[in-house]
């Protein structure tokens, strides 16, 4: 997977869509997205519906799956808990990691977020590395310093390989499911800055690298967002979840 003439849409469904709602989505969705060759769509359902859903996606090689997150450790007594293992083995190919969920809501820090890197890219698996500042830090004027923190803690147990062959998603916390998405200006200063510090890290190869823009994406504004300079693709939560408007989100 390159990123420039290929951009990557994903669809965060959340703790959304049981297997019942899944097919039922993907009824509508398959039914107005034809297969198509010059970009790839990535579902993360729930880990509990991620077997339906391939059972109904398997023979579209441009329709990937993922899951939202993995546990730190690789087995063992952590009642609860999915391994990048069995994510490998249940058919994903991506997993959210350190989204703002997981770190706002749940309290994860930079070392789990790259302790859970490690774990995904050790299992073939392709990391998706969410970072974002809040609106207080943006106010602040924090946003660079927010981002490469998070950006550079993610990454930092990772070789140049699983680097180069990661994704980033640039999702602002006050933008995700508040309805107020970042303009693509927005987004491509803050990718801009991404993409230095992926090529301080790993030269030339940081240009593989598809730099995601997430937050109150939906069918109105996600062509402007993907046309935007460094945007090489959109994770979306709400708006992944009515498979009209995922349609036309992904033929963007
Ligand atoms: C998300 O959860 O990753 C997200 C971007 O949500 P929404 O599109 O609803 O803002």
């Amino acid at each position: 997977m390159r990123s420039h003439s290929r951009p990557v849409l994903a669809a965060n469904w959340k703790m959304n869509l049981g297997p019942a709602e899944a097919s039922a989505f993907l009824d509508g969705f398959l039914s107005r997205y034809a297969p198509r060759d010059d970009r790839t769509v990535v579902l993360f359902p729930s880990a509990l519906v991620l077997a339906a859903v391939r059972e109904r996606t398997q023979p579209r090689p441009d329709l990937r799956l993922g899951v939202q997150n993995v546990s730190t450790e690789d087995k063992g007594a952590f009642t609860g808990e999915n391994s990048a293992a069995q994510a490998a083995g249940a058919g994903a190919s991506f997993v959210l990691v350190g989204h703002s969920e997981r770190r706002h809501v749940f309290g994860e820090t930079d070392a789990q977020v790259a302790q859970k890197c490690a774990r995904v890219t050790e299992h073939g698996l392709v990391p998706v590395l969410c970072v974002g500042e809040t609106i207080e830090q943006r106010e602040r004027g924090e946003t660079g310093e927010v981002v490469l923190h998070q950006l550079r803690a993610g990454v930092s147990m990772l070789s140049h390989e699983a680097i180069r062959d990661m994704v980033v998603a640039y999702e602002p916390v006050w933008a995700i499911g508040t309805g107020r998405n970042a303009t693509p200006q927005d987004a491509s200063d803050v990718h801009l800055v991404l993409r230095a510090a992926l090529a301080g890290l790993v030269g030339e190869d940081a240009r593989a690298i598809p730099l995601l823009y997430g937050g109150s994406v939906n069918a109105k504004n996600a062509a402007s967002l993907l046309a935007a300079q460094e945007v090489e693709g959109l994770l979306v939560g709400g708006a992944s979840l009515d498979p009209v408007q995922w349609a036309e989100i992904c033929g963007s």
